[in-house]
């Protein structure tokens, strides 16, 4: 459907999915591909060499002009966005977001980009839909009438109906994922914006090293969730870019665990036991939330299936090598 030589840009190529996203297509053999992060290149969670990689603000309209001169597809996957600790307090920040997927949409539409994909999020779903962790899956339809999640789910729920109507009024192929708790390696995983799954495995592995064997838990830790593996993710994007499917798809797990199963399987994975200490009026999101894949079962004959287990064993791997030096140590050694 496109030409190795033809242009793809990614923005948010700085961050955890965007550069997973950089890296796949790299792997499938696209030689042209522009990655862009508002990020200082050295804040990149992933930098590939050989690349068009630039930085600056796609909150600006030129900025967005200039990333997609002569691209054929576009990935949006920039947002100014993290977990539950982030959005619940940086409403504004979440909703100014807005401008780079409408500079983007402008621009896309100026320059002939052929494909547009945004990244939409389950934080788009009505919160009524959501009040109890025995939840019953979301479908794509339960976003209307609609009552998302204060600031981030709104622009998110905006944004999709922008590409919607770019594509309706002017003619641009637009593409629609919505991701639900995407986790895996090179993601945050402290600092603030960080999600469940990673801010799990970074707290058990404090108590491990630390020989303090107690963990903190946002809420009483009964609330339900899925998580997909990244991997799942990246290939998820790409079917979803690739295909006729107009309308927003759920890109997600669903395998439905609570807070506390996340919590048994990290222990698991690195072989402890800790004693619980619920934070009941730490940021907690809805009290339940799973995705109903059957659309995208239908319409692509496929779902991801990376299991929870397997992913997150990858993760904490990542996480641990991270806390204790070990990347950073090996990185020295391949530069001497
Ligand atoms: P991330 O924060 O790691 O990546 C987003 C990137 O966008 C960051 O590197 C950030 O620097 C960049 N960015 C922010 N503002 C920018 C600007 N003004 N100009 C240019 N770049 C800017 O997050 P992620 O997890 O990789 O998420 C990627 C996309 O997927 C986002 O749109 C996010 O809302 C969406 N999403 C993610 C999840 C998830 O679980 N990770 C769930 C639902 C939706």
């Amino acid at each position: 459907m496109l030409g190795n030589d033809e242009l793809i840009v990614v923005t948010g190529a700085g961050g955890f999915i965007g550069a997973h996203l950089v890296a796949d297509l790299l792997r499938r053999g696209h030689g042209r591909v522009r990655a862009v992060d508002i990020k200082p290149l050295d804040e990149w969670f992933q930098l590939f060499p050989g690349i068009d990689n630039q930085s600056c603000d796609l909150r600006e309209r030129e900025a967005c002009y200039d990333a997609t001169d002569g691209a054929a597809w576009v990935y949006n996957l920039a947002a100014d966005m993290g977990g539950m600790g982030f959005i619940e307090t940086h409403k504004a920040a979440c909703m100014l977001s807005v401008l780079i997927n409408t500079h983007l949409l402008l621009a896309a539409r100026d320059r002939g980009v052929q494909r547009f994909f945004f990244a939409s999020s389950a934080c788009v779903y009505a919160a009524d839909k959501q009040t109890s962790p025995d939840v019953i899956p979301l479908k794509e339809s339960d976003a209307y009438p609609a009552m998302p999640e204060d600031g981030y789910g709104w622009e998110k729920l905006f944004s999709e109906r922008m590409c919607r109507h770019f594509r309706e009024d002017y003619g641009l192929t637009t593409r629609l994922a919505r991701f639900h708790n995407v986790y895996g390696p090179h993601g945050t995983y402290d600092g603030g914006r960080e999600k469940a799954p990673a801010a799990i495995c970074r707290k058990v592995i404090q108590a491990k090293l630390s020989g303090r064997h107690e963990i903190e838990i946002w809420g009483d830790g009964e609330q339900t969730r899925s998580f997909m593996f990244i991997d799942d993710c990246v290939v998820g994007t790409q079917l979803i870019m690739h295909s006729h499917v107009e309308e927003p798809l759920n890109l997600g797990s669903d395998r439905l665990v609570t807070i506390n199963q996340l919590v048994d399987i990290v222990e698991a994975i690195a072989g402890v036991r800790l004693r619980r200490r619920y934070l009941l009026d730490a940021p907690k999101g809805v009290r339940g939330r799973n995705s109903d894949n059957t659309l995208i079962r239908q319409r692509l004959g496929w779902a991801p299936s990376i299991s929870l287990e397997e992913g997150l064993e990858k993760t904490y791997r990542w996480i641990h090598d991270q806390m204790t030096g070990i990347e950073a140590a090996e990185r020295a050694v391949v530069n001497l």
